[in-house]
C-alpha cells in the first residue's frame, strides 16, 4: 500500500512544530531521550505513551502525534491513515487501524460505533455523547451533563455497564 503514496503531495496542516519543515519529521521521533512535558507535541505524545505503559514507536508516535494534535476530535481509521500519507509516513491501514485499537484499550481514545458499518475513533476518551448528522457523517459533542439516561436495565448475570452512550441523529429540517 506503501508503494502508491509516494506521489501523494501536500501542504502539512499548521500543527507541525516546525514550519520550516515540510514533512513529518520523522528523525525525531528516534529521539527517545527526555520525557518531560515541553510544549512540543512529539515529547507530550511520547510522555502519554509512556505513562499508559505503550512503548513509544516510532508508528505509535507518529499517528499519535497526527491524532492528538489537532485537538478533539472524532476520526476514522480511513481518515487517519489519509492524514498520515498526506504527512508522508507510510503506514498500512492495518497498521492504522491496530495502533487505534491499541489507543482504545489503554484509554487514549473511544471507539463510537455509530452505525454498522462506521467506528470513529475519539480523541476525549471522557463521558460524553454526540449528535450525528445523517449524511454527512459528522459528529459532534454534547456534554454529559446535557443527556439524562433515566433507567437503563439491569446488567446480564457475569456483566456490569461500563457507560452508557447515547448517539442523537440529527437531518436537515423538512421544509413542508
Ligand atoms: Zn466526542
Amino acid at each position: 500500500m506503501s508503494e502508491t503514496v509516494r506521489t501523494v503531495q501536500m501542504a502539512i496542516p499548521r500543527m507541525v512544530v516546525d514550519d520550516q519543515e515540510p514533512v513529518l519529521p520523522i528523525a525525531r521521533l528516534r529521539d527517545s531521550a527526555g520525557t518531560s512535558r515541553t510544549g512540543c507535541p512529539f515529547h507530550d505524545v511520547r510522555h502519554m505513551l509512556r505513562d499508559v505503559g505503550l512503548r513509544p514507536t516510532r508508528q505509535r508516535l507518529a499517528l499519535g502525534w497526527l491524532l492528538f494534535a489537532k485537538g478533539d476530535r472524532h476520526v476514522s481509521a480511513e481518515i487517519l491513515h489519509e492524514e498520515a500519507i498526506k504527512a508522508r509516513f507510510p503506514v498500512s491501514l492495518a497498521t492504522v487501524y491496530n495502533t487505534l485499537h491499541q489507543f482504545t484499550e489503554v484509554g487514549l481514545l473511544r471507539e463510537l460505533a455509530v452505525d454498522g458499518s462506521k467506528t470513529y475513533f475519539d480523541t476525549n476518551p471522557s463521558d460524553h455523547h454526540h449528535f450525528f448528522v445523517e449524511g454527512e457523517n459528522n459528529l459532534v459533542d454534547i456534554p454529559s451533563t446535557a443527556v439524562e439516561v433515566e433507567r437503563v436495565p439491569e446488567a446480564p448475570e457475569g456483566y456490569e455497564i461500563a457507560r452508557v452512550d447515547v448517539v442523537v441523529r440529527l437531518r436537515p429540517k423538512r421544509r413542508s
